[in-house]
């Protein structure tokens, strides 16, 4: 059995992992045209903190992948193998000034190990005259280190990797039995896709190793603590393409966390990035058969369109992604 799985981001990485854990005696090929740092999964901060509206085909299928993906991420963070996988632990607040809903998440208030109203005391642990706030509990996943973590471990299960930018399915090579499309926003053209849409984000790393609790303000402010620098964000541009980095964005980012936490106005800023999410309103994990001209025939199993939550979930939609594989080889998909 050979399995192909098409993006080297933290969906085609924990999803090749799956394949071998689960088919231990079939071989795995990765080809991807970007790895580590050029990957939207490196931008990422790596809160497991899914937005209420993420979407998949069902509310239990969503809520099983949300249970899958936490359980594997707190394994992760409880083993040996945690500060190499970069894995840890992060408590912090939810505030807001204005709307109460923000600070609940249906998804995660029975999952995580805390959740929990803020006190009037925790309203005012920082700047901003809250209103409403919830503090938590949960993970923490930096893609700088779990990318070659992954990787690490895939080559040594005995995994192959390739470079290569695939412009139709059918470039990849001949033998593969299925392949996995794990491509974020490369999807958009391979399956010509229109509901997947970009959603531009922008983040600064800082050093402040002062700071050790997650805070979310309004308007998309956000400063998360990972192992060695400090997430400051945010933006969400609908629809947007640029992946430059922009300086007005930038100076609205840094003026919302000083205004949170003046205290990283002394913080050195390491580098800024940009990334595109790949949203889809519902996140694509299903299998289709293609065919081309000349009458070859491709098994795919698709697995992409996670937005802003890729991280979070990647591990629970790797495990279903894998049960689809399973299906289809059995020929019990519904094509
Ligand atoms: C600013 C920002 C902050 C974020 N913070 C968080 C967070 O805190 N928590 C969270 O859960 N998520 C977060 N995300 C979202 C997360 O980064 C994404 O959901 C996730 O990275 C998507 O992973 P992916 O593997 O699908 O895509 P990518 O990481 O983009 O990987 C796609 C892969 O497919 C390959 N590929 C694509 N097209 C082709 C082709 N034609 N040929 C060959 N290879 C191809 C690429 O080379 C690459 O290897 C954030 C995103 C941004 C931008």
């Amino acid at each position: 059995m050979h399995f192909g799985v098409l993006g080297s981001g933290i969906i085609g990485l924990t999803s090749a992992l799956e394949l071998q854990q689960q088919f231990p005696t079939a071989r795995v090929s990765i080809i991807a045209d970007r790895f580590n740092e050029d990957t939207v999964s490196y931008v990422a901060a790596g809160i497991f903190r899914p937005g209420t509206s993420f979407m998949g085909p069902t509310q239990e299928i969503t809520h099983q992948w949300m249970r899958d993906a936490f359980n594997y991420w707190d394994e992760l963070r409880r083993s040996t193998e945690s500060a190499l996988a970069g894995v840890c632990q992060l408590s912090g607040y939810i505030f807001s000034r204005t709307t109460p809903s923000v600070v609940r998440n249906h998804f995660i208030e029975q999952l995580l190990p805390v959740y929990r109203r803020a006190t009037e005391q925790e309203l005012r642990l920082c700047q901003g005259g809250w209103k409403y706030g919830s503090f938590f509990t949960t993970c923490l996943t930096e893609s700088r280190l779990f990318l070659p973590y992954a990787t690490k471990k895939f080559l040594a299960n005995g995994g192959q990797v390739l470079r290569q930018h695939v412009s139709n399915f059918f470039d990849v090579p001949q033998d593969l039995d299925v392949l996995l499309n794990c491509t974020g926003m490369g999807a958009k053209e391979l399956c010509n896709d229109q509901h997947l849409v970009p959603i531009r984000g922008q983040v600064l790393k800082v050093r402040a190793p002062w700071i050790k609790t997650a805070f979310y303000g309004d308007l998309d402010t956000y400063v998360l603590p990972g192992f060695e620098t400090v997430t400051l964000g945010g933006c969400r541009q609908y629809d947007s393409y640029n992946t430059e980095w922009c300086k007005y964005d930038s100076m609205a980012i840094k003026e919302r966390c000083y205004d949170l936490l003046p205290s990283l106005k002394k913080a050195e800023i390491v580098r800024e990035c940009v990334g595109l999410r790949p949203h889809r309103s519902v996140v694509r994990v299903e299998p289709e058969l293609l065919t081309n001209d000349q009458g070859r025939r491709l098994k795919i199993v698709h697995n992409y369109g996670h937005g802003g939550y890729g991280v979070t979930t990647a591990p629970g939609t790797a495990k279903y992604a894998v049960q689809v594989v399973r299906d289809m080889l059995a020929g019990n998909s519904k094509l």
